[in-house]
Order: C-alpha cells, then structure tokens, then sequence
C-alpha cells in the first residue's frame, strides 16, 4: 500500500531550555527533523510527507526535503497548539483513498528501517500498529506526599514509540471521534477509544526520543560515529591575458584583463570542483570535463561544479561545507564573496552558510604579485548519506 508520513514539528524548545524549536536543532551538521526524515528512505510505499511546521520554516523545509528524501512530494500545513491538532491538519493534507498514512515524532532520529517495516507491514494487515519496548525500570505510581502508591507489574508494561501506523480511512475516524479535551500523548490512543485494536510490535530501544539537553550530547555523539566522511583538496593556477572576462567563482567581475583557459578559466571554482573531486577519488576536472573537447570551449565552469555535485549524489555522498581561498593582487574582490558563495552553495545544493571563499593577495610577489596570474586553492568535506 502507499504510505504517507506525518510529521508534527511545530512543538517548542521549552523542555530543551533552547529558544529554536527542537526539530530545527543541528546535530552533526544537519537539523534533528533532517536525521529523522533521512531515516524514512527507502521506506516501502512512501510517496508524501505531510510536515507540520510554522510559515516561517517554508524555505528551510523546502531545502531539508531535498537533501532528506529527495524525490518524495510533501507539503507543509501549520501546526496547532498541541500535538494533536498539528497531527489532525497534517492528516487532513494527506492524499485520499486507500493508504497508509505513519505518524512518527520529529525528533525521533534513530528509528531503523528495520522498526518502520515491521510497524508498516503489521499495519497493512491489522490496521493499526505501534512500536514498543519492555520496560526495563520498575515503575510505581505516585501517592500522598511523594510516596509510592502502586507498583505495577512490569512484565506486562510496554513503552510505546513512533512511527505509528494506520489505515488512513481508520486514523480519520479516530480523529474525527476525538474529544476537543486533554488531548492523548500519542495517535493510537485516539484509535483504542474508537474500539480498533492497535497491534503493538517490536521497537527498537535505540529509537529514543529527543528530550532533554542530555539527550543531544549522545544524539550528536551518536549521529558523527555513524558519519563517513572524507576531505578533498583542490589547487589551480591560470594566467592573466588581456580581452579575457574575468569570472571567479562564477561572479563575472569588471577589471582590464581576464583569466586565460579553455573554459571560461574560472580559476576558483576548478579547485573546489578538484576538491569534491578528489575528495571521492574521482580524478580531477581534466578527467571529467577535458580540455581537448570542444564542448568545453569557454564553457561556463558552474557546469563543471554542478557535474561534480552530480557524481557526489550518485555515490551516495552530500557536500558537508567547502573552504577556498584565492590569490589574486588586483582587483578588489570582497565585494564579491557573498555572489560567490551563493552561486557555489546553490551549484552544489547546499546552504550559502557552508560555503567560505576567502580573498589575498601575494605581497606584490611572484608571478601573482606581477599581475600575470592567478591561483586557487579549496577544501571541500563530503558526507555520506
Ligand atoms: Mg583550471
């Protein structure tokens, strides 16, 4: 069956003691609600996501689905004040008809692939299922004056997570029977109340929820552990011909000679192509985009970096951040980083904050000092998806 996932991410950062909303917390260089919608790839069915989220975060989803589950449709719709009214507008914003619709807590990023389709397939069969765990703390309830009141048989206690899954005709029912009163802590007790039985299945005791501020210390531990990173370096040197344009960093910049090459010699923009490059094994921009074809003729070198981030995403990787550096003695080039690492951000589908391009001169030295050329040097971190 198809599926559809809703996500509630319009809570606070109120028990975090953070004023950023949790889900929009970074972890290991990537918001918490990225981690968590990364985890639902390759899911059996998925085909939309429904986000409850403020207005406001429009732009930032629109960036973090592309990077999280590329390819999948979503929506945005706002949040309520509770939960339960964030989920109730997300599920009305799901596709109609017969499906699966997973509700699952956007700040639940170690679910395993492995938790969802137990959760899905016993919910394609039964209706309603839920993921769930032994307890291992004995628990008691709370009497008169901080005392114990009861305590339970734990054997026969389960702690309940996320992602819940339902037939959607069945969540809808529920919600629409909900009472507007003290609204549930999760989606399958509004079901229970409507006489559904709700099939609990194994959890994963790894799939915490994200709480407290000690829960992100081991988050963040936890999710860089899992990382596989790897670092490219890029170098390049043109020459100064006078009738040339001048562009650097795919900025086309007004001065009284241009960079000589093939292509439109964009000198700053080859090293950090070389950097991604290399970064993965992958040879160097000569490789790639050689300089004896004639399709490469005074080409525009975003093409060369935009073919980069292409062979990035077929191998399973994601720029991480890129630093560059260029030597130059004239003209003035500050005035032109940010266009640069707009267009290197935008080029290579990352945010414009994870692209540094810094600017010097050599001294009046050397060849550089001379005015006869220039050179480029960058860094470039990949992150394995
Ligand atoms: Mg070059």
């Amino acid at each position: 069956m198809r599926l559809s996932l809703v996500v509630p991410a319009a809570g606070t950062g109120s028990r975090m003691g953070t004023t950023v909303s949790k889900p929009w917390l970074v972890l290991a260089g990537a918001p918490i609600l990225e981690h968590t919608l990364r985890a639902f790839r390759g899911c059996e069915g998925l085909d939309e996501v429904v986000v409850a989220a403020p207005a406001e975060r429009e732009a930032d989803l629109h960036a973090l689905m592309a990077r999280a589950l590329p390819g999948v449709a979503w929506r945005r719709v706002d949040g309520g004040a509770e939960r339960m009214h964030s989920v109730r507008s997300a599920l009305a914003a799901t596709t109609a008809g017969n499906r699966l619709v997973a509700v699952h807590d956007a700040v639940r990023p170690f679910v395993s692939a492995e938790a969802v389709e137990r959760v899905r397939a016993a919910a394609e069969r039964h209706g309603a299922a839920v993921p769930a765990i032994p307890v291992a703390d004995t628990i008691k309830t709370i009497g008169p004056g901080g005392t114990v009141a009861l305590t339970l048989e734990r054997g026969g206690l389960r702690a309940v997570q996320t992602p819940q899954i339902f037939h959607r005709d069945l969540l809808a029912r529920a919600y629409a029977a909900a009472p507007e009163g003290n609204p549930p802590t999760d989606d399958a007790a509004l079901v229970e109340a409507i006489g559904h039985p709700v099939l609990l299945v194994d959890g994963d005791p790894l799939n915490l929820k994200l709480t407290y501020p000690q829960d992100l210390r081991m988050a963040e531990q936890r999710l860089a552990q899992s990382q596989d990173l790897r670092i490219g370096y890029g170098y390049d040197v043109h020459r100064l011909a006078p009738g040339r344009r001048l562009v650097l960093g795919g900025v086309e910049i007004p001065h009284s000679s241009g960079l000589d090459g093939h292509s439109d010699a964009d000198v700053l923009l080859h090293a950090v192509t070389d950097a991604l490059l290399g970064a993965l094994g992958l040879g160097d921009i000569g490789t790639h985009f050689p300089d004896t074809a004639s399709v490469n003729k005074d080409r525009d070198s975003r093409e060369f970096l935009r073919g980069a981030a292409v062979l990035i995403r077929e191998r399973g990787y994601r720029v991480g951040n890129i630093d560059a550096t260029l030597v130059a003695e004239k003209p003035k080039i500050l005035p032109h980083v940010p266009l640069m690492c707009a267009r290197i951000a935008e080029d290579v589908g990352i945010p414009a904050d994870r692209v540094s391009v810094k600017a010097t001169t050599n001294e009046r030295m050397g060849f550089i000092g001379r005015e006869e050329g220039m050179t480029a040097m960058a860094t470039a971190l990949l992150i394995r998806d």
